[in-house]
Order: structure tokens, then sequence, then C-alpha cells
């Protein structure tokens, strides 16, 4: 079937609107009608030449919309359902035989190689293939080709145009809370860097009844949000290299849990200063390979967790339903750190993301 998407032709050049050919199902696949897909700085990696995947591309990776077609093999899905696309797995491999699917061995292949799992491509123009398949989806066109396991089934009442994000920012930061850490009522917490990320886990983290619950930023419109969605303090790092301190003063003796989604390796060691005895430090941002960060032996020492995260820990399937109920409730108001752009402005959404002007763009597809 003829699409309409975003292609970028060559590294770093502006995303196209281009007419494509989107290839049929197969029998375990499903063709979703793209009302919306969130902008992540992956997609920008992606068209950046990060990942060395091969060009031209069509990116996008937190896709929700309708199902338009399915193969002859699916059974939990069917034309018409609401539905956000997440990560992808192997279904095989050691991690994915224990359910740990965000951990997938060969997930890294699956989000960025631009094919299906056996080299096959998913979009064409005039019969010359154009690589697709980020994160098994590439959500920036009017239709996108999946497989029905990473097609997540969401209640109709739901804001739909506003749940694609929940894929990716949204279950990193939520998951990170809700799965990884699983603090009590009443336990201290502190977020480096809220951005897209940082905001879900804060909300995450209000919804466990965390408290203290301390937000950490550069940018005082992100900290005037944070302090909107239930932060009890905020901290401007700008200028400042003893925030530890500063959270120790809120928190004292330090915080339960800590995260980092700068990627920063000073802001990180922050994050790990600021933890009380037996307490977490859990890494969620994405720093370039090569990148280290000292840690003083003694200070782990006493119990202390470091530990990165990966897509929240969370089964999809079970977990973005649960996220969207949130939502339904008010419980998780995502709507508030989305900035929707239509879908010939994506290079402006990309614009302002990178300008760090739009906390979670969000382009209306179809
Ligand atoms: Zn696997
Ligand atoms: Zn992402």
């Amino acid at each position: 079937m003829q699409i309409t998407a975003a292609v970028v032709r060559e590294r770093s050049a502006p995303f196209i609107l281009e007419k494509l050919d989107l290839c049929d199902p197969r029998p375990d696949e499903v063709i979703v009608r793209v009302v919306a897909s969130g902008m992540c700085q992956t997609d920008l990696h992606g068209r950046d030449g990060y990942f060395a995947s091969p060009y031209p591309a069509v990116y996008g990776h937190e896709g929700a919309g309708v199902v338009h077609a399915v193969g002859s093999a699916v059974r939990a899905l069917a034309p018409g359902d609401h539905v956000v696309m997440s990560f992808p797995w192997c279904g095989t491999c050691p991690n994915c035989q224990q359910r740990k699917y965000c951990y997938c061995v060969h997930g890294r292949r699956l989000k960025m190689h631009g094919t299906r799992a056996d080299g096959s491509t998913l979009m064409a123009k005039d019969g010359a293939p154009v690589y697709s398949a980020f994160f098994q989806q590439s959500s920036f066109g009017t239709y996108a080709l999946t497989q029905e396991r990473y097609a997540v089934k969401v209640r109709k009442d739901a804001p739909l145009e506003a749940l694609g994000p929940l894929a990716c920012s949204g279950q990193t930061g939520a998951g990170a809370v809700l799965n990884a850490m699983q603090p009590q009522p009443g336990d201290s917490l502190a977020i480096f860097g809220v951005g897209a990320v940082g905001l879900s886990a804060l909300m995450a983290a209000k919804i466990a009844g965390c408290d203290p619950i301390v937000a950490v930023d550069v940018h005082a419109h992100r900290l005037a949000l944070a302090r909107e969605l239930g932060a009890t303090d905020v901290i401007d790092h700008s200028g400042r290299d003893k925030v530890a301190e500063d959270v120790r003063a809120v928190a004292p003796g330090g915080v339960r849990y800590a995260l980092d989604t700068s990627a920063q390796p000073g802001v990180f060691r922050e994050a790990i200063e600021a933890l009380m005895p037996g307490g977490t430090c859990v890494l969620l941002g994405s720093a370039p390979p090569g990148t280290d960060v000292a840690i003083e032996m003694p200070f782990l020492q006493q119990g202390r967790i470091v530990r990165g995260v990966v897509q929240g820990e969370s089964l999809p399937n079970d977990f973005i339903p649960r996220l969207v109920d949130f939502v339904v409730a008010g419980k998780f108001p995502i709507q508030k750190m989305i900035k929707f752009y239509d879908f010939g402005d994506i290079n402006l959404a990309a614009h302002e993301s990178s300008a760090g002007i739009a906390i979670k763009p969000v382009l209306r597809i179809g």
C-alpha cells in the first residue's frame, strides 16, 4: 500500500515527507494507521548516524494508532483496535526466555538495523529499498508495520494521540520507578534531569507515594513543570557543582533512590553521592561508548547499589495498559509535557526538541 513517511536520505539530512510503498503484513504482523507519534532523542541519533544504520531511512518508535490490517495468524488484535507500538525483542535468547525482553541480546539489531530480523526491508520508493523497521515500527509515517506482539492494545476511551510516548520515554521513566525500584510510600527519591523520561519517573514516584521527591535540572521551565507534577522540592543545577549536598539538605542522610537521566558523568556521580546507605541509583541516560564515571569505594561499600535500567524493565503488554489507566484517572498527566506538531512540521519538532524548547514533541500524523 502507498503511505507518506518522513524520510532521511543521508546522515543528518532533514526529514522529507515522501510517498512510499509499504509491504503487506506477514502472518504474525499488523499494519497500524498511525494517529500520532512521539519523537525521542533516539530518533534524532538515528538521523545523525549514531547507530551505523543505512539510509535512506524512516524513524519513529513511539507510535500510537488504529489497527488497519492484520496477518492471517494474528489473534490478539483486530482492525479498529487502538494500539501503542512498543520496543521489539527476539523471543528466543536467554533473556527473552526469562521474559526480560528489555535486555534481549538481539534488541539493538532489531531496533537499529532498518530491516526485519531476516534482513528484509518493509518500505520502497520506486522499487528501491527504504530502510525502516526502526524499533520494528518506524512510526514517522501514515501507516506502520509491526509484529502483533509489539502492538499493545489500549482502551478506547483514552486520548490516543497522547499515548505514543508511553512506548519509550513513558515506560522508561515510570518503569524505572514502579518495576525496577519499587519504592515504598514515604521513600525519598531524587531525579537528576526532568525531561520526558525524568518527568515520567516523577509522576510514577508520586503514584508510589515517594516523599520527598526532589527534581534537579538546569531549565527553569522543566523545574516548574516538575513541581506541578508532584516534585516536593526542586534544585536548579545551573552553575552549581555540589548538588548532592543540596539534596541532602532536603533529605538528611541522603535519598533512598536516585535516578539519572542526564548521561553526564558529573551529574551521574552527584546522583550516586546523594544516596543514603543501602540506597539505589538507577542510570537511564544513554552516554556515548567509552564514557566512564569514578565511584569512591568505601561509599559504595555501604550497601549502595548503582545499576542501569532499559525500557523501564517493563513487560509492555502489562505495563502500558497500566499506565494508560493512570492517564485516564488523571494520575499520569502525560499531556502536560507534550507539544503537538503537524506531521509536516517534523523538522521544527526536531529542532525544538534538541533546543530544549519542547519537552516531548508529538507529531499529529493521521
Ligand atoms: Zn531476545
Ligand atoms: Zn525512545
